[in-house]
């Protein structure tokens, strides 16, 4: 049995189908499903926040990877043409300490898990991104950016650190619809004195401590808020469609994020914001405290990279998802019956020497609309059910609409990848082919002896 790459399938995509697809999305700005409006025609320019490489990440950490790589193929599949770009942040406190504690070098700790992190998103089956940047990398950019908002009044220094004003421009909090009067209810205004508003926040820190660099203000490193907006304006230049992330970074990393940019580009970085929500364990917050975090390497080994996306998937983007026994069971069961039903389907076309091709029926057209409606996956995998269970039908039938199992198993094919879900491509050879129809001749002569042989050859070939 030979597996074959189905990733082709994308782009011989009959063209009709790819294009005028409206996709609506959840903008977190407007709070509104919003239709989606490109940009660029038929463009799509996406940046979402990555990690911070101090450890590994846990399964937290790959819900938005495997979000965005899901919606980054829905828009391929509908004909755009996307550039998904993601940064790893090299630079931070957490970094710097677990070097100092191994008594290495902060390039260390960070390639260490820079490398971990690659190594995952292709365990998930994501596909190559466009760019990812490292705000190493960056560091002039982000001195003289900083440099910008202190000239422009945006910004100011204050014994070596720089704060940005959040006084300074009219529309702070834009995105969570906090307001600044709220904002200082509540806040410790003995907590830093060096700054004017305690809602002000770092763009640069004086610091003696670990990696630091040369500025104007001292000898120190930007803040993490700074850092992301310098890297989209490096990799992009503008405004971006689409700026995603955990719903944990809205507030107020994104709210600082728009506030820069508004004050250097006099525009809010990204016309769509979205955020996903986050991972419960067994109902519970994962938290290094309750000692439940579960990392995401130790997942895929575990389940396997097509029940992790089924799973993480199979809940709404916006709903917090559990992963529990229960919820891992039933991601199992659902997607063994759909790839029982493909394999089955497909080797009853190998048997009769029928090649799958790229026709495909309504019922990809389907599964498309529902995930262009803000990835509704719960309409979406009804839609793979329903699919499914018209392949069973059709392999049960007496009279062969091969056909039609030949469509309908593409179709399925086809809705799956843009899930990043891959099924095996079964192509039989001739002796596999007559091995099988001999084990059928077996069975009717009632040989059960040798049809269990042939059984066992054929199991153990994946053939059964
Ligand atoms: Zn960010």
């Amino acid at each position: 049995m030979r597996l074959v790459n189905r990733r082709f399938y994308y782009e011989v995509l009959d063209k009709n189908r790819k294009k005028n697809k409206m996709i609506k999305l959840y903008n977190s700005k407007s709070n509104k499903v919003e239709e989606f409006k490109p940009i660029v025609e038929n463009k799509v320019n996406m940046y979402v926040c990555g990690p911070t490489v101090y450890n590994h990440a846990h399964i937290g950490n790959a819900r938005p990877v495997i979000v965005f790589d899901t919606l980054r193929r829905l828009f391929e599949s509908c004909g755009y043409d996307v550039k998904y770009a993601s940064n790893f942040t090299d630079v931070d406190d957490k970094i710097i300490n677990k070097a100092q504690e191994e008594n290495v070098s902060e390039s260390v700790i960070s390639q260490r898990y820079i490398d971990a992190y690659s190594k995952l998103r292709d365990e998930l089956n994501t596909l190559p991104l466009y760019a990812t940047p490292k705000v190493t990398q960056v560091m002039d950019k982000i001195i003289s950016f900083i440099n910008s908002l202190v000239e422009s009044g945006n910004a100011y220094e204050s014994q070596g650190d720089v704060y940005f004003s959040v006084t300074s421009i009219d529309n702070y909090g834009v995105l969570s619809k906090q307001k600044i009067e709220d904002l200082l209810v509540g806040a410790r205004i003995d907590e830093n004195t060096k700054k004017v508003n305690p809602s002000d926040f770092t763009l640069w820190k004086k610091t003696e401590k670990g990696l630091k660099w040369d500025s104007p203000w001292s000898t120190g490193r930007p803040g993490w808020h700074t850092e992301c907006v310098v890297m989209i304006k490096d990799v992009f230049a503008d405004m971006i469609d689409i700026h995603g992330g955990g719903m944990d970074l809205r507030f107020p990393h994104h709210d600082n994020e728009i506030a820069q940019s508004c004050a250097f580009q006099k525009h809010e970085l990204a016309n769509f914001w979205m955020h996903n929500a986050m991972i419960n364990i067994d109902g519970e917050k994962m938290s290094k405290s309750l000692g439940n975090v579960r990392w995401a390497k130790d997942i895929v080994d575990l389940l396997g990279t097509n029940v992790v996306r089924w799973l993480m998937l199979g809940t709404h983007y916006r709903s917090e998802l559990n992963f529990s026994d229960e919820t891992i069971e039933t991601a199992k069961k659902e997607l063994s019956k759909v790839e029982t039903a493909l394999k089955l389907g497909q080797v009853k076309l190998a048997i009769s020497r029928y090649k799958l091709d790229d026709e495909i029926n309504e019922d990809y057209d389907k599964f498309i609309s529902e995930m262009s409606n803000d990835l509704n996956t719960a309409n979406a995998y009804a839609q793979i059910f329903d699919s499914v269970k018209k392949i069973n039908s059709l392999i049960r039938a007496n009279d062969d609409d091969l056909t039609s199992l030949k469509v309908y198993i593409n179709s399925v094919i086809k809705m799956l990848d843009v899930l990043g879900i891959s099924v095996k491509n079964i192509c039989l050879n001739d002796e596999e082919i007559l091995m099988y129809e001999q084990w059928v001749a077996y069975k009717k002569a009632k040989d059960f002896d040798n049809a269990d042989k042939l059984r066992n050859i054929l199991v153990e070939k994946g053939v059964l």
